[in-house]
């Protein structure tokens, strides 16, 4: 039996990739190593979106074959899929460089890098069936921390932001049947998963490659037939387009509180001269209305965004425009970007291009303001008695935390994986990983929010 061993990179979408070509190879009776030394192959699932992440990539599978040079190294996903020409020419450390548009395909380039048969397998993309081809629905191995997955609703974009070189790697969009999304849920949910993480790269247009064809779909409708299926879970939407925010959902996570009120909206600017050249619709005045919409709706409405600093032709003012609109807008939690030239996006060639110092400088200063407005929109909570995603006991190095008993780390609706702050949980009792409990928030540390948990049982 063959052995292979994963290293994933980059973003939740790779990692569902991971999880898929992980899934397809223990089907193909592969069998995963749990060390790169014990295994016959080793596949790196790369990142291409910009140069730091490319690098690191490349770096890697420099790394394994000094490490191991007797083994085969398979170079994945969007540095792949990008760059197989070059990649080709330029790394030979890389006995074969496997592309993403079809992940079905992970074995025969697996055993053709093993049997040193070719170097390239770029698969066309598959159609929305195959959007990232997931493995038979819901028995991928589960790359996160216990009770928590991420589901694929859309591969690929249409939106064609001018520094974007996503729909260069991830192809038009393409829209999984919600036939197959909502039985790939109840999979997992029948695997005791009980957070399920819908994304794709925006799925505000999920279903807008379909309507053509006349089949009624559409997040609102998806997120309809999700609500038919039963048990206590959580279903958190992960990047939604804002210029493409289907006002309908709000009255669905209105009526079913298992889809939390939390939203992650790129905004990426706050200048309406700078959104213009990123190709986005939206200007800042239509943003912060979306904002307000969101928040009336539902007042514990959770917001995450992205802003972009440096993005050519970005002067002074734009820049004070944009710390304007974060002022204003008081976002939950955000990430923040200098912008990466990125070869072949419409905004390659563009003039006006902002010195990295500069980019780097208001990066940092986006990043200082919005510290106070994040920990102020956390202590909201504080007080509150309400669900927590157990994910981990917790060992502190010293025990810095008042209350006796065990701790663990969680997460709150209003905390996505990974990117977000922890709960940190005291318990009476012993808590399961993967499990919902019931807490109070009773402080704020840091980014962080420390839970009571309550009683078993108590309702
Ligand atoms: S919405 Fe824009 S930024 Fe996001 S993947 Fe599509 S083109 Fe890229």
């Amino acid at each position: 039996m063959a052995r292979y061993y994963l290293d994933p990179f980059g973003c939740v979408k790779n990692q569902v990739d991971a999880e898929t070509m992980m899934g397809t190879l223990d089907k193909s009776g592969w069998a995963a190593a749990g060390d790169p030394a014990e295994a016959d192959l080793i596949i790196i699932n790369s990142c291409g979106f910009i140069k730091k992440a490319k690098q690191e990539s490349i770096n890697a599978v420099l790394r394994y074959k000094k490490a191991y040079p007797e083994k085969k190294v398979l170079l994945a996903g969007c540095l792949a899929q990008r760059y197989v020409s070059e990649l080709a020419e330029s790394l030979p450390e890389a006995d074969m460089l496997f592309g993403n548009q079809d992940l079905s395909r992970i074995t025969d380039a697996a055993y053709s890098a093993l049997r040193g048969e070719g170097r390239t397998l770029v698969p066309e993309p598959g159609p929305g069936e195959k959007a990232g081809a997931l493995s038979p629905a819901g028995e991928r191995p589960l790359l996160s921390l216990p009770g928590s997955a991420y589901v694929k609703i859309s591969e690929g974009c249409n939106n064609r932001c001018s520094f974007c070189a996503i729909p260069l790697i991830r192809g038009p969009l393409r829209s999984r049947p919600a036939d197959r999304i909502i039985r790939e849920c109840r999979r997992l949910l029948d695997r005791g998963v009980v957070e399920l993480n819908l994304i794709g790269q925006d799925l505000g247009s999920y279903g807008a490659d379909t309507r053509l064809t006349g089949r009624e779909t559409g997040l609102p409708r998806l997120l309809e037939a999700l609500s038919r299926l039963d048990g206590n879970f959580w279903i958190r939407l992960l990047y939604i387009h804002p210029d493409n925010f289907p006002r309908p959902i709000l009255d669905i996570i209105r009526q079913d509180r298992r889809f939390l009120p939390y939203f992650d909206l790129p905004f990426q600017h706050g200048s309406s001269g700078i959104l213009r050249a990123m190709n986005r619709r939206g200007d800042p005045q239509t943003y912060l209305s979306l904002i307000e919409e969101i928040r009336s709706a539902l007042p514990d409405g959770v917001i995450r965004s992205t802003f972009l600093t440096g993005f050519p032709g970005e002067t002074e003012e734009d820049f004070l425009a944009l710390l304007d609109f974060q002022e204003k807008a008081r976002l939950d939690w955000l990430g923040v970007f200098a912008y990466s030239r990125e070869e072949d996006t419409p905004a390659y060639a563009l003039k006006g291009r902002v010195p990295g110092k500069i980019a780097a400088a208001r990066k940092a200063r986006i990043e200082t303001q919005q510290i106070p407005i994040t920990q102020e929109r956390m202590e909201h909570f504080i007080g509150r008695e309400m669900a927590v995603l157990v994910e981990e006991e917790f060992t502190p190095a010293a025990s810095a935390l008042p209350g006796e008993g065990n701790l663990y780390l969680g997460r709150l609706f209003s905390q996505a994986p990974e990117v977000d702050g922890a709960a940190v949980i005291t318990s009476g009792e012993e808590l399961v990983p993967g499990t919902l409990i019931q807490g109070r928030v009773f402080a704020r540390a840091g980014f962080d929010l420390e839970v009571a948990a309550l009683p078993k049982g108590k309702p």
